[in-house]
């Protein structure tokens, strides 16, 4: 059995699920806004960690209710 350790150290590009970074901002909500920031700058600069955080944290603040406004 021989494992092909073909994985080099390469920078990860956008390559990366685009999913992660997905979440809508609830409109008025300033958390939501905040988070939306951060994601955002947190991508440009290329700290995918904390821009999956962001995005993750967006997703989860209205999960399983909305918010009617
Ligand atoms: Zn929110």
């Amino acid at each position: 059995m021989t494992t092909p350790s073909r994985y080099s150290a390469e920078p990860v590009e956008l390559a990366l699920d685009s999913w992660l970074l997905e979440g809508t901002p609830a409109p008025g909500c300033p958390t939501c806004a905040t988070l939306a920031t951060k994601r955002d700058q947190a991508a440009e600069a290329g700290a995918w960690k904390a821009a999956c955080n962001a995005a993750r944290g967006i997703r989860n603040h209205h999960d399983g209710h909305r918010e009617t406004p």
